[in-house]
């Protein structure tokens, strides 16, 4: 652990997954707004401690510490406060986006299980991580990010937090067994790209299998804020009600224009069809 001002002290010592010799650290007890994980004690460094890169010309492999999330378990984490680990392979990245003064970045990632998901990363993340993965994404790096957040933003979308951590390339059995998977599935990813596959509502949420799926009655007496799975007939109590409305094809901005208006979208600024949608 390194606290304020030695953070930046130590900025341009330490590379990832590069190992050090450490002398002097202090072992300190967990200060709980620290903690990310469920150690008690940790190693606290300071910019007095004496700091030695071990010379290594490939990093060691990391032990397979990470609890990684399988795809089509995330659903599971939608808009709750539980942060989630993934791994992916990098297969495309949009442009630098603002939101009013935050730097943001899409990047699509997809594993094994072929479901291509969107991970937006934000502040920080975007500047360092996000800049770094964009200059490199003709190599379709492997990225570990830990911590992240499910919203249901865009049926789902996943999102860096403050402590969310993203390793490129990490030297694990998991990520090189990615890689392989990777080099021979590339028809695959020019097709998920070029159809969208990441915004496919149908690919994100697929039709779960039957014993995740809860009884109306049993959700009425359940406290847990979590996503369920109900069954069920809808009824329509007012038919008065406007059934769509029009928006961007691509980010699905609302927008008060007529279907089919050609026009640079206010809000993606990619060149659209204004088209009737539902929600
Ligand atoms: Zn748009």
């Amino acid at each position: 652990m390194i606290y304020g001002g030695d953070i930046h002290f130590f900025k341009r010592h330490f590379q990832p997954f590069r190992r050090y010799y450490i002398s002097n650290a202090k072992l300190e007890t967990v200060q709980p707004r620290y903690s990310t994980y469920t150690n008690e004690y940790c190693w606290v460094i300071d910019n007095s401690t004496v700091v030695q890169q071990v010379h290594e010309s490939e990093p060691p492999m990391l032990p397979d510490v990470f609890n990684f999330k399988p795809y089509g378990r995330i659903y599971e984490h939608i808009d709750t406060d539980e942060e989630i680990d993934l791994l992916g392979v990098a297969i495309h990245v949009n442009p630098r986006a603002m939101r009013g003064p935050t730097p943001t970045r899409e990047i699509i990632i997809v594993d094994e299980s072929s479901q291509p998901l969107v991970l937006t990363l934000w502040g920080e993340h975007e500047f360092d991580e996000g800049q770094q993965i964009a200059d490199m994404i003709h190599t379709q790096p492997i990225i570990a990010a830990l911590r992240i957040k499910a919203t249901s933003y865009h049926t789902l979308n996943l999102s860096t937090k403050f402590a969310t951590c993203i390793l490129i390339n990490p030297p694990t059995t998991q990520a090189n067994a990615l890689r392989t998977w990777s080099s021979k599935n590339q028809e695959a990813f020019l097709k998920f790209i070029a159809e969208r596959t990441y915004a496919d509502r149908l690919n994100l949420l697929p039709a779960p299998v039957d014993d995740t799926v809860v009884t109306i009655k049993s959700l009425t007496t359940t406290n847990t804020k979590r996503p369920y799975w109900i069954r069920g007939i809808p009824n329509l109590l007012d038919r008065s009600q406007k059934m769509w409305y029009n928006a961007c094809p691509i980010c699905y901005k609302y927008l008060r224009a007529r279907p089919n208006l050609e026009f640079d979208c206010t809000s993606c600024h990619k060149r659209i069809r204004v088209s009737p949608g539902a929600d």
